[in-house]
């Protein structure tokens, strides 16, 4: 590696040092309680996988441009020079790490692994070495935002036709306009993900609770924060904070997406609407009787997914379980609860990747197969697309023998009139 590409590296590294990355480098004293937590390394077994080892290929490079004792004297402590070597490594840490925090709930002095890991992924930004179908993809968002008039016929076209999918599906449900779209003055802007599974079921709900909402013409994923690009990321946010300014929507409401709605919700600053999750929505409308669904339409035994964006690092827990027991008389909850609970093993941008690490992928989420077998449901719910394409794949891989289903998804099918 060249001098000048390390300086600028070493800029970047800089400028993630605020005071909580400082304690997160300084303060680990490998006690050794996070080993168990991370689900890739009780999984597979390898030292590699340990969270403090991550955050060691990165704090022997800290150690040595950033403290005295290290430049001086970089054998003690293990400081470590900022080569080609040493970013295959910090690749191999950030991505076979999901950013899940399950580890920072068990370490004592609470580090977050998902930090020390944004430092890996902007060096490798910064050495253009990031996997580049996720940059690709931020970019393709981005240009979507410069220029919504060239794709906005194409957009209102497609939503037509899920329209006359919301209508024959929910007579009444649908309403005069069964998906809105582009209303000023709305109360509530729906972001889904593109596709009729995120757009139609949430449309016949938000008309059954008589709701004054419209669609984005954006899509929800931010795949700047996958690839842990802050520029991209806000960029990325930015088209749906002004687009929910411009119709003055008070609330904007995130569909199943785990990490869509932490970027939202923890990105966009204060803002002069509220932020909540489609789950949050769905148990609303049911607490207030806004909807109602049939109970007896499902009979198998329901386990639930906990995404970790959406339950552990979004801190919404309780809704889900208020509307699997409206919906059933059969939720089983998974061991151990939810802040424990395992990751799905898809998150941190992996399922993105798609087939290239699906075995890393299949491997690393043994535990989590493991946990959904044991609780003997039949149908397996969550709310976020990425666990859902994860834990479909382990379905397959591990043949649970489950339904892999989305919960609003199964709020919709229970709708009563
Ligand atoms: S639990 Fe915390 S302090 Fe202990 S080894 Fe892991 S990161 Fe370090
Ligand atoms: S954040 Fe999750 S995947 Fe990453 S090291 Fe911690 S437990 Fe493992």
């Amino acid at each position: 590696m060249d001098q000048k590409t390390r300086d600028d590296l070493l800029k970047l590294f800089q400028g993630k040092l605020n005071e909580a990355m400082k304690f997160y480098l300084e303060t680990c004293t490998r006690c050794g309680v996070c080993t168990e937590a991370c689900h890739v390394y009780a999984s597979m077994r390898q030292i590699k996988y340990i969270a403090a080892y991550r955050h060691e290929i990165v704090r022997r490079i800290y150690k040595k441009y950033f403290k005295r004792r290290g430049r001086i004297w970089p054998s003690l402590g293990q400081a470590r020079e900022l080569s080609e070597m040493a970013l295959e490594e910090l690749y191999e840490a950030a991505y076979s790490c999901t950013g899940c925090r399950r580890c920072m709930v068990y370490c004592p002095f609470g580090i977050d692994t998902q930090m020390i890991m944004s430092i890996a992924k902007l060096l490798l930004i910064g050495a253009h070495t990031e996997p580049e179908i996720l940059t690709l993809l931020a970019d393709t968002s981005i240009e979507k935002g410069k220029s919504l008039e060239l794709f906005k016929e194409g957009f209102l076209t497609g939503i037509k036709n899920l329209e006359e999918e919301v209508v024959k599906k929910w007579k009444i449900e649908a309403g005069e306009t069964a998906i809105p779209v582009d209303v000023d003055g709305a109360d509530l802007l729906y972001v889904a993900l593109a596709g009729a599974h995120s757009i139609v079921p949430a449309a016949a709900i938000f008309n059954a609770a008589g709701e004054n909402w419209t669609l984005s013409f954006f899509e929800a994923v931010n795949f700047g924060a996958f690839v842990g690009d802050p520029t991209k990321t806000k960029l990325i946010l930015d088209r749906i904070v002004n687009e929910a300014k411009r119709l003055k929507v008070k609330e904007v409401c995130i569909c199943e997406c785990g990490t869509a709605f932490r970027v939202m919700k923890q990105l966009s600053g204060k803002q002069p609407f509220e932020v909540s999750s489609i789950t949050e929505v769905h148990a609303r409308y049911l607490r207030e009787g806004r909807i109602k669904v049939d109970k007896l339409k499902l009979k198998e035994p329901i386990t639930y997914h906990d995404p970790c964006q959406i339950a552990r690092n979004g801190g919404i827990i309780d809704e889900p379980r208020y509307i699997l027991n409206r919906l059933s008389d059969n939720f089983r909850e998974m061991s151990p609860e939810p802040e424990y609970n395992w990751c799905c093993g898809g998150g941190g941008g992996l399922v993105a990747l798609g087939e290239d690490n699906l075995d890393f992928r299949m491997k690393s989420a043994k535990v989590k197969a493991d946990q959904v077998q044991e609780t003997g449901a039949k149908i397996l719910t969550t709310a976020c697309e990425n666990c859902h394409t994860q834990l479909s794949n382990l379905n397959s891989h591990y043949e649970l023998g489950v339904e892999v289903k989305f919960l609003s998804s199964m709020v919709a099918d229970a709708l009563m009139q």
